[in-house]
């Protein structure tokens, strides 16, 4: 069963579609649980009186935000490719074996 994401949970909390329109809800506890702790805390945050930064700090939150987001495309760049090589080995070893399993045969 593939849950849903974080980033389609946060659309469903905020109302984006309404989630009767989502069959896998009904049928998933655990993402009917996490769009209910993704309400809460947002009408939390809601309630919240959290003063608005200055100016002054938004641009070093975006240099930072945009490395971090560097960071994570090249850490997905490395999984990406180990996971390319791992298949690779396995097609390797798969076709090596079936080689001399021939082999053998003839
Ligand atoms: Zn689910």
């Amino acid at each position: 069963m593939n849950h849903l994401t974080a980033e389609q949970l946060v659309d469903l909390a905020e109302g984006a579609q309404p989630p009767s329109s989502v069959t896998h809800l009904r049928a998933c506890d655990r993402c009917r649980r996490e769009l209910a702790e993704i309400r809460s805390t947002m009408s939390i945050l809601a309630a919240a009186d959290v003063p608005e930064p200055s100016p002054l700090a938004w641009e070093p939150l975006a240099a930072r935000v945009s490395d971090a987001i560097d960071r994570e495309r090249a850490r997905e760049a490395t999984i990406a490719g180990q996971l390319r090589a791992w298949t690779a080995s396995i097609a390797a070893s798969f076709i090596r074996r079936r080689f001399r399993a021939n082999r053998r045969a003839t």
